[in-house]
Parts: C-alpha cells; sequence; structure tokens
C-alpha cells in the first residue's frame, strides 16, 4: 500500500520542521508550503491525502485555502486547522468555513495521530461514496450521472471537441427470454469490457439504460469515434457470448455525434445520437451509424 501524504502547511520553519518530524515518526509521508499559494500548487499538483494548515499565513489565511478547496464538492481531501488561538469562536469559525477538524499549538504527538486518523477514515469512506455513486454495479462503467457531470463540465469552457457513441444491443429482450436473465447480465458485462478495452485513456463508457451505452470521446471528430466504434462491433460480431460453447450471437446498433455538430450540451447530443440509433436499428440494426446535422444521416457500415 503506498504510505499516506500529509500537507503541511507552515510559515514558521521551526514549527515546521519539527511537524514534520512528527509526522515521520507516525510513519507520514509529508509535502511542505510556507504559504496559501505554495500550498495550492502542491494540491493542485500532488494526491494529498490530508492537510494541517496554519491560521496565519504571510499571503492569506490558511481558512482562505480551506474555503477554496472544500467549495468543489468532488475535494476529499480533510484539511485540520492548526492555531495558538484558544478561543471557542475561533473553533466555530474553523469549522464553519469547512475545516474538517481544529488542533491547538503546541501539537502532541498522540492528538495528532488520533485525529489524522479520523479525517483519514472520513476521506476514504468519502471516496467510496463518491466513487460508488458514479459507477454501474453491475458492469463497472461508469453511470449517467458521470456523464452528466463530465459533459456539463466540457460544455462549460468547451476546448477541442468531444464525440458521443450511443449503442444499443440489438434484441437483447430476446437473449433475456432464450437464454435467461443471468445470461443477459452476463453479455452487459462482456459488452462493457469489449468497448473498455477499445478506448484511449481520455475516453470512457457509461452505462446510461438497460442495454444502453454511451461512449464519450475526448478530442476527436465523428471520423475517428466512428472508425473505432466499428472496429468493436466487428470484435463483437465475431466473439462468443454467454456461457462457454453458447451459440449465442450479439451485435449492436450505434449513433454516433460530435460536440461540432449539436454543439450546446449532453441533452441535444443524446437526443441527436439516438435519432441516428434509431435510424440503425430501423435500417437492419448491427451498424453504426454517424449523425450530421447538416448532411442527414450517413450508415458507414
Ligand atoms: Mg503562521
Amino acid at each position: 500500500m503506498s504510505q499516506t501524504t500529509i500537507l503541511v502547511v507552515e510559515d514558521n520553519y521551526i514549527q515546521s520542521q519539527l511537524l514534520i518530524c512528527i509526522l515521520d515518526k507516525l510513519g507520514f509521508h509529508t509535502e511542505a508550503a510556507n504559504c496559501v499559494e505554495a500550498a495550492t500548487n502542491i494540491l493542485d499538483t500532488k494526491a494529498i491525502d490530508a492537510a494541517l494548515v496554519d491560521w496565519n499565513l504571510p499571503d492569506n489565511s490558511g481558512l482562505s485555502l480551506v474555503e477554496a478547496r472544500v467549495k468543489d464538492e468532488t475535494c476529499t481531501t480533510p484539511f485540520i486547522i492548526m492555531t495558538a488561538y484558544e478561543e471557542p469562536e475561533r473553533i466555530k469559525e474553523a469549522l464553519a468555513c469547512g475545516a474538517f477538524d481544529f488542533v491547538h499549538k503546541p501539537l502532541k504527538s498522540l492528538e495528532l495521530d488520533a485525529r489524522l486518523n479520523c479525517a483519514l477514515r472520513f476521506a476514504s469512506l468519502q471516496k467510496k461514496y463518491l466513487e460508488l455513486a458514479i459507477r454501474d454495479p453491475l458492469t463497472g462503467t461508469f453511470n449517467r450521472r458521470y456523464l452528466q457531470q463530465q459533459t456539463d463540465l466540457f460544455f462549460s469552457t468547451p476546448k477541442n471537441s468531444l464525440t458521443l457513441a450511443l449503442i444499443d444491443i440489438d434484441f437483447f429482450k430476446k437473449v433475456n427470454d432464450t437464454y435467461g436473465h443471468d445470461v443477459g447480465d452476463m453479455v452487459l458485462v462482456q459488452i462493457a469490457r469489449l468497448l473498455s478495452s477499445h478506448l484511449r485513456i481520455d475516453d470512457y463508457v457509461c452505462r446510461i439504460g438497460g442495454e444502453e451505452f454511451a461512449i464519450v470521446f475526448h478530442n476527436s471528430n465523428g471520423d475517428i469515434a466512428t472508425t473505432i466504434m466499428e472496429r468493436i462491433l466487428q470484435k463483437a460480431r465475431e466473439s462468443s457470448w454467454g456461457t462457454r460453447g453458447s451459440d449465442l450471437k450479439v451485435t449492436f446498433s450505434c449513433g454516433v455525434v460530435s460536440s461540432e455538430e449539436a454543439n450546446s450540451d449532453l441533452f441535444a447530443m443524446l437526443k441527436s445520437a439516438d435519432e441516428s440509433l434509431y435510424w440503425a436499428k430501423k435500417h437492419g440494426r448491427n451498424q453504426v451509424v454517424r449523425s450530421q446535422c447538416n448532411l442527414g444521416i450517413k450508415a458507414s457500415s
């Protein structure tokens, strides 16, 4: 297991070194910053499991750092404010701005260890639940919530392009009715694996309905995505499905749309991809259809 990294944000050099020494003895790896700006750079670029933040820092208050970071709902780093202030109002202020906990200086090793472990336990649960919230439990792919989050992010500051492929397994109801729901589930897992194994590092698969998946391609136009989907469909035609020795054949129909063609939001892209998918279903299934708003629909295989 990799070592837990604690960020120490403290402008007093001696106090910082003392704290690093305590954390080292407790078995933690440390990163150090002496101001809000340096801490922000570390938090932006390194994996930090928890942060100990001094209240008073030369460029801004430690609380401002905490407040800025916890604004992001996906931030799972717990922040512990450390200060010599004794007044309960101060504790209230630190916790109200989003700090997980509060420790008084001078720091005691035993108390610090207990508080850090409590914060780390909380963060680990939070990470687990955040992960569960964006995953489909059967196939392990992302779900519709993740697709919405990621595309909202893309359309808030659109850079380059994004292509969406929507697929629907052909005659899936027949698979369930003929072979049973357990084999149907197996097919869903297999198709998710097949899709995931053909994608590039930035692309991702989401199960968005019963037998419907959306694949998002980053920085690629509709032609590239169409070629990739055709390659995957060909693999599906050649693969064996369900249990060993089964005669089951599985194909899918697919609609592809690029953000250059339906550049407004996920809803518009899904609608356009769905029209192409519907066209594919109506015209024999087992094919990838490219949606081109201005040029009409083009079947590609
Ligand atoms: Mg200070």
